[in-house]
């Protein structure tokens, strides 16, 4: 794949027109990348962001086969991030590519049987059962496909290689309470790692972060200010979640996975 005038340009890539988008970004202000999960199967998708009177749209929609569609050139906000805020910004259609990922989201499920929201069951293999990062208890979610993990790789590594990508963010993280896609199913945090670690192997490509760690301890507060007695800047995290260290002060790690704070470094794997 590769990006040309900002259009993806690859085997299963096509072009469709959205009616719902806006203007051009100004000049330097796109710098992150929102993953979603669509909700609703890919036909669905496609029909809502062809339907003017819904004002949604996404950059890109990944199909669970595979298939790609763009509906708004890289360049030009379009509609997919809603009321949103992270680290002091706003309103993040104005600073984000949207890529919407084919995945139904939370499953209910009764007996053995599991159910989308639409109420189309769903095979078991497919299923797994995992807590929210802005959640309590764990519940079902669809799992993604292999090939749309790799491809949403694929694709963000090629946006930071062409545009100034400074954050990988769920939809979650940036409208967390109202929105929970793309949910635990979604390697994000894995990805983000896997993304800044490949940014710094490029020596012209500015540092996003100071390295990957891993947790190394069953839950592990992150507190506002790099003190045991600060509080807290969120849920604790849990072990073996990946996290990308900023800044490094007495022992402490600032970082920016899941969300902006501190945590002892001696519970961290580097
Ligand atoms: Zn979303």
């Amino acid at each position: 794949m590769d990006i040309k005038n900002h259009l993806l340009i690859g085997e299963n890539v096509k072009q469709m027109k959205a009616p719902s988008m806006g203007g051009e970004f100004k000049p330097g202000a796109m710098d992150t990348v929102v993953i979603h999960y669509t909700g609703s199967p890919f036909k669905s998708t496609i029909n809502t962001f062809q339907n003017p009177t819904v004002k949604v749209s996404a950059h890109l929609l990944i199909g669970r086969d595979g298939q790609i569609i763009q509906f708004v050139p890289f360049n030009t906000v379009a509609w997919h991030a809603g009321e949103s805020s992270y680290q002091g910004r706003t309103g993040f259609n104005q600073y984000s590519i949207g890529i919407e990922v084919e995945n139904s989201g939370p499953l209910t499920k009764s007996g053995n049987i599991f159910r989308t929201w639409y109420g189309s069951s769903m095979d078991a293999s497919d299923v797994i059962e995992a807590t929210h990062r802005n959640e309590r208890s764990p519940r079902y979610w669809q799992t993604y496909t292999e090939e749309q993990i790799q491809l949403v790789k694929e694709i963000c590594e090629l946006f930071v290689d062409t545009y100034d990508i400074k954050f990988i963010l769920g939809h979650e993280e940036i409208a967390p309470g109202r929105k929970t896609d793309p949910g635990p199913a979604f390697p994000l945090d894995k990805l983000r790692s896997l993304i800044i670690n490949y940014h710094l192997d490029n020596d012209d490509a500015p540092p996003l972060a100071l390295k990957p760690g891993k947790v190394a301890a069953n839950k592990l507060n992150v507190r506002l200010l790099p003190d045991t007695n600060a509080a807290l800047a969120g849920l604790p995290l849990i072990m073996g979640q990946d996290v990308a260290i900023l800044e490094e002060r007495d022992g402490w790690y600032k970082i920016m996975t899941p969300f902006e704070g501190w945590i002892l470094g001696k519970y961290v794997q580097v």
